[in-house]
């Protein structure tokens, strides 16, 4: 694969450019610069964003890319960019490629080897994660889950099993029974859970809670406007070698020999008698 660093000599350049999720002031200087300067902007639905660029007064000539022209559009930006146009891409709202279209259109001209700028803003999953208060060092973005199926339970275990923060979209209409789907997983209902809704808008609001105490808000209050769903990890099964040698000591400690503290470790932490082994045997020198 070719590495990618320099502006092609005569040719032009996509941009990535993110829009408001909802309050039109969220659209960076950048932003705002390159939609004007730019010879074509390729959109998901010219109305909607015909508003945002009349209310930057940005005049720029507007071309559909949505999920039903996307490869058709992405041959039609290659064109453009390979006759010196700059094109940018931007979605209805947010992060263009974030669930929404652009993917074959960068795809294609990563592959043909042209420049492609990000122009970054906002991002429904982000804002909603970083307003959250659950931990954001590593997270998982799922996108939409799957609406039914192998697939669906699938990823509800996969989220049941995660470690770290689990971060999804939903409709209001299918937030309720998602909830429950979590739920109704063992050991769920104390899990920590935040639905951002309406970020950026005037009725804005984050329910935060345990999985239970967020399903009987969505049980009492019919959910509205547009919604990302985060879920905290449980209470960590991961036993890592440090908590077995604490344990370990202490059964010694007692005066078990090595095998019955191997024995009794194993047990009472759930791992292999030879994970704890290999910790011991420099101990049981010692204790035999
Ligand atoms: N690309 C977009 C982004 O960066 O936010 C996401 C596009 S996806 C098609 C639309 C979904 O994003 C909505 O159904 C909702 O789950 C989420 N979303 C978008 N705007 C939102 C907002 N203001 N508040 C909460 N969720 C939002």
């Amino acid at each position: 694969m070719d590495t990618q660093t320099n502006h092609k000599e005569g040719m032009g350049k996509l941009f990535i450019v993110a829009t408001p999720i909802g309050n039109l002031q969220d659209m960076t200087f950048r932003a705002v610069d390159t939609l004007k300067n730019v010879d074509v902007i390729a959109c998901e639905d010219t109305r909607t964003s015909r508003k945002l660029l009349d209310f930057y007064s940005i005049d720029t000539k507007l071309i559909p890319c949505h999920d039903h022209n996307e490869n058709k559009a992405a041959q039609q930006i290659l064109d453009m960019v390979q006759s010196g146009k700059d094109v940018a891409l931007i979605s209805d709202a947010g992060t263009p490629l974030i669930n929404d279209p652009g993917y074959h259109v960068v795809h294609l001209l990563r592959e043909q080897g042209f420049e492609v700028v990000t122009i970054p803003g906002a991002c429904s999953p982000i804002a909603a994660l970083a307003a959250s208060g659950l931990p954001t060092d590593i997270f998982t973005y799922l996108g939409f889950l799957p609406r039914k199926g192998k697939a669906r339970t699938a990823l509800l275990t996969r989220m049941q099993q995660a470690q770290d923060t689990q971060v999804f979209l939903e409709s209001p209409k299918r937030i309720l029974k998602t909830l429950q789907a979590l739920q109704a997983l063992e050991d769920m209902g104390d899990r920590p859970c935040v639905v951002g809704r309406e970020l950026t808008k005037i009725y804005e609001e984050f329910v935060y809670g345990t999985l239970d105490e967020v399903v009987a808000h969505f049980q009492a209050h019919v959910g509205r406007g547009e919604m990302v769903v985060m879920l905290g990890a449980g209470a960590s099964k991961v036993v890592d070698d440090a908590m077995i040698q604490v344990a370990l000591d202490k059964a010694l400690e007692s005066g078990l020999s090595a095998s019955a503290s191997a024995k009794q470790v194993a047990k009472n932490l759930d791992v292999t008698r030879s994970r704890v082994y290999a910790l011991i045997h420099p101990k049981a020198d010692e204790h035999s």
